[in-house]
């Protein structure tokens, strides 16, 4: 009888997709074997309380709702839907074990701090009510436990040794979409839907978007299907995905140069281990292809490498207590980090960057470099947690691991130490778009600049400012700092920093220090390589 059957749920959190899920496939499974005996809901948790605290700007908001909204679409086609449920975890999982009569919850593990935190008190209101939990690892490639213990329970901190330790072990299997359910195993209405039909209906847009103002273009559209036609477009020239070397794209370039898959991996409406299949078949009908660090390859296994490293490290997003994280005395310049988080810089280049990323939620690899570097060790000496978080504010794909490794590597703080290669915020952007096109999409003030000095105002006369139309101070402000001065104080800055830290971690002053055999300060070749190939056009000027 309908009304004895038992539920089982699939609770959504990343992993906001149904191809390549094994979590949802299990309960499909389940339930397709016994529709007599089962129901299905596959839920996702909105909790309220985060709209207030966390730090996500409006389009990544919207990114969220239309990745819900297309998940539902798609559990749909296949004789489910999604149930959202409002409230914290530990608050409503509870009443929806009683209510709902669940024999079993399955879910994607998640090596972030909160999320784990959240998931194992789940578990345990789960084993109170009698409720098998299942987890399954499907948000990275490799499972980062594995990596970690075929490491002898380290995670590898080069990606070279990151390379030699994932070789080893076998790729998951990809799962395609679950079958469709049978009429029949939809649970019957609840109390709750009984007295309000929609109850668990998905968020509309101004649920979620507390300051619409703030919502830029519409770019790139959440969910599943969108994820799958990018993957296909990304994937369908060949000979670029064979050819395809990180250093060699643009990172001005006015239509992406690179495949712009990070917010879909981000919120799992694309499976990593979807992407990385369907890159080998490929390269097999390639054979002459680019290698990792800089291949498409190499580039999701970037993801994992920093997936791993922070899996194991609570304090990954903050410099103290971060086992990886050198300690370097930053200052505090809130005006300096209110211009560069509002493109305001004076650097047009810097600027142009900021603004896309804030109307547009996603800037391309080397641009998220070139400002980066500016706001730390290159110009402004301003702490990377400050950049990370307004990174967390405005990017669609913001990632706690991949934000934060690469915040750290950026600013010389861990994994890479070549803090002397400092970006130009000049000659950098030049190398890619000589004329400027990129400055003047996204600082029109200056639109009518030349390219002689589009990347450096202040060269122009006040009376060819004027001419222009821009006059700096008054259209466009003054640059804070001066490149050619600040970056090599901060150069010394860096050098004392990275001495007394490896005074600090020896024991031993500067003078005594085997250099050979201080391994956490020693550059990786490979990675050295990947940022040399970038900086090379900058040494040679
Ligand atoms: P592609 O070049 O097409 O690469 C394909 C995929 O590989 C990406 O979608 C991404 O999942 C992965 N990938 C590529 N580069 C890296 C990298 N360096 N580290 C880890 N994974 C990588 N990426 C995020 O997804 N979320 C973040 O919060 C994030 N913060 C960053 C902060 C800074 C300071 C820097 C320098 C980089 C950051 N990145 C982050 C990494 C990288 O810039 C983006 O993943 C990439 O630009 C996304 O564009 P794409 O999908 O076109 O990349």
């Amino acid at each position: 009888m309908a009304a004895e059957r038992r539920t089982l749920i699939h609770w959504f959190r990343k992993g906001l997709r149904v191809h390549d899920n094994p979590a949802l496939t299990q309960i499909f499974n389940k339930a397709r074997a016994s529709p007599d005996k089962f129901s299905v809901r596959p839920i996702f948790v909105l909790d309220p309380g985060i709209l207030d605290w966390m730090q996500v700007g409006a389009n990544r908001w919207r990114f969220l709702q239309q990745s819900l909204l297309d998940l539902d679409k798609n559990l749909k086609e296949l004789n489910s839907r999604l149930y959202i449920v409002r409230g914290k975890p530990v608050d409503i999982f509870p009443n929806l074990f009683d209510r709902w009569n669940v024999e079993l919850l399955t879910f994607e593990t998640d090596i972030e701090p909160y999320a784990m935190k959240r998931d194992k008190a789940v578990q345990d209101i789960a084993a109170a009510h009698g409720v098998k939990v299942d987890t399954h690892c499907s948000h990275t490639i490799y499972n980062p436990e594995i990596v970690v213990a075929k490491n002898f329970g380290r995670a590898p901190i080069t990606y070279q040794k990151f390379l030699s330790v994932v070789e080893k072990l076998k790729l998951p299997k990809v799962l395609d979409k679950p079958q469709r359910l049978p009429n029949g195993v939809q649970p019957i209405a609840d109390e709750l839907e009984v007295g309000q039909s929609d109850v668990y209906e998905c968020p509309t847009l101004d649920q979620l978007v507390k300051r619409p103002q703030e919502l830029g273009i519409n770019k790139f559209p959440g969910g599943e299907r969108e994820a799958l036609r990018r993957l296909d477009t990304s994937l369908s020239d060949e000979h670029w995905v064979a050819s395809f070397e990180k250093p060699n794209t643009a990172p001005n370039s006015l239509e992406p140069s690179t495949t712009v898959l990070s917010p879909y991996l981000k919120f799992g409406c694309l499976s990593a281990r979807l992407v990385h299949q369907r890159l080998q078949e490929i390269l097999k009908r390639h054979p002459k292809h680019s290698k990792p660090p800089v291949s498409l390859v190499g580039q999701l296994l970037w993801r994992e490498f920093y997936y791993t490293a922070a899996s194991v490290e609570p304090n990954f997003d903050r410099m103290l207590g971060n086992v990886y994280c050198l300690q370097i005395p930053w200052q505090e310049r809130p005006d300096h980090l209110d211009a560069w988080a509002h493109g305001r810089t004076g650097y047009p280049f810097i600027d142009a960057i900021m603004r896309q990323l804030r109307q547009e939620g996603w800037i391309h690899h080397l641009a998220r470099h070139a400002v980066a570097c500016f706001l730390t060790r290159g110009d402004l000496w301003i702490s990377w947690e400050e950049g990370q978080r307004v990174f967390e504010q405005l990017l669609l794909d913001q990632d706690w691991a991949l934000n934060a490794g690469n915040w750290m590597w950026l600013s010389a703080s861990a994994f890479f130490h070549q803090y002397f290669r400092v970006y130009s915020p000049v000659a950098f952007g030049k190398k890619t778009d000589r004329t400027g096109a990129y400055i003047r999409k996204y600082v029109p003030e200056l639109a009518k600049y030349p390219a002689g000095c589009i990347y450096e105002p202040w060269k122009a006369t006040l009376a060819d400012q004027r001419e222009f139309g821009c006059v700096l101070g008054i259209d466009y402000p003054h640059r804070i700092v001066n490149h050619d001065i600040v970056h090599k104080e901060n150069i010394k800055r860096m050098s004392a920093a990275y001495k007394i830290n490896r005074e600090v971690r020896t024991g031993k002053q500067e003078d005594e220090i085997d250099y050979d055999s201080s391994m956490s300060l020693t550059t990786n070749k490979r990675n050295a390589s990947f940022e040399t190939k970038r900086s090379t056009a900058k040494r040679k000027r």
